[in-house]
């Protein structure tokens, strides 16, 4: 059985954005406490490859939060 949240979540740069309401709510509960082994910096992250603080779970990157 999976964790039910993402064990980057304390330390994820999308948390931060998230609690400084720039970013949409949907991303946490859809990824980070949900399907996070679906989320693109989850897998990433795992494999030791390099992102962008500001890639969103789907890939996308989202300069303007950076
Ligand atoms: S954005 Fe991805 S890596 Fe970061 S806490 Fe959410 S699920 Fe985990």
């Amino acid at each position: 059985m999976s964790q039910k949240v993402c064990k980057w979540y304390p330390v994820c740069p999308l948390k931060f954005y998230y609690e400084q309401g720039r970013l949409d709510e949907k991303w946490i509960k859809n990824y980070c406490m949900g399907d996070w082994e679906c989320c693109i910096r989850y897998q990433m992250e795992e494999r030791g490859e390099l992102h962008p603080d500001y890639m969103l779970p789907n890939g996308e990157v989202r300069e303007e939060l950076a």
